[in-house]
């Protein structure tokens, strides 16, 4: 078995449901005691988020770089970086460390086509929806990613930024995000990237109107597969 880098604490909440579904997997796939060899470096999520509210990612790609060549250095075979928005500055840390990385999006459009979903609704922190760096990977794979509208874009990333990165959940915000996803439905959506890390937390498939793909649990679940992988 590999050994997995994880890079956490963006936010610390879905960290948690990460270390829980990997050493789930490894437990279900070898048995007995099994369970994951991994090394986990937190960061401090105000050092990120202060990157968020400058649009500084050259710094933020700094931050996370330092912790990724901490991770190799204490002896890690890839990297796995627990939220989607910081895959922004996913190249540059795989530059930096020289370490393979498994990207989020990359995994979230495998388990998307392999269910036959070419056109996806999309809800995430802002940087998620509106910026390329997510969106032009499920393009290039054929996939066509639909986004909620400016004011409910807003919204959506409140929610995550002031409530779900705290673990409070809402009902008045799982009915907002439901009622989005609705929409989404109507717009020709076949189902719906949870393309935060902390969506997981508050929407779960029974509270959807289509079919979620929640990228804490996919990227967990593919992070085991290439851990366990034979080179
Ligand atoms: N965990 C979130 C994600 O997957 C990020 C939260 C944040 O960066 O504000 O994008």
């Amino acid at each position: 078995m590999k050994t997995m880098g994880i890079l956490g604490g963006m936010a610390c909440e879905s960290t948690v449901t990460y270390y829980q579904v990997i050493n789930d997997c490894v437990n279900r796939a070898l048995g007995d005691h099994h369970s994951a060899r991994c090394i986990l470096y937190s960061v401090d999520f105000q050092d990120i988020i202060e990157t968020h509210r400058s649009g500084d990612w050259d710094r933020a790609a700094e931050v996370l770089s330092g912790a990724g060549l901490a991770l190799k250095n204490a002896g890690v075979d890839f990297l796995v970086l627990a939220t989607n928005t910081m895959h922004i500055v996913a190249p540059q840390i795989q530059a930096a460390t020289g370490l393979p990385l498994l990207h989020i999006a990359d995994v979230t459009a495998d388990r998307l086509l392999e269910n036959g979903v070419h056109t996806v609704g999309l809800l995430g922190t802002k940087f998620t929806m509106e910026k390329d760096f997510y969106k032009e990977i499920l393009i290039k794979r054929g996939i066509t990613p639909l986004v909620p509208e400016q004011e409910a874009r807003n919204e959506v990333h409140r929610i995550i930024d002031e409530e779900l990165a705290f673990g409070n959940l809402k009902e008045s915000s799982r009915a907002y995000y439901q009622e989005e996803i609705r929409k989404l439905k109507e717009r020709g959506a076949e189902g719906v990237i949870l393309g935060c890390t902390e969506i997981g937390l508050l929407i779960q498939q029974e509270h959807s109107v289509l079919p979620v793909f929640d990228t804490a649990q996919i990227h967990a679940e593919e992070s085991v597969k290439y851990a366990l992988k034979e080179d």
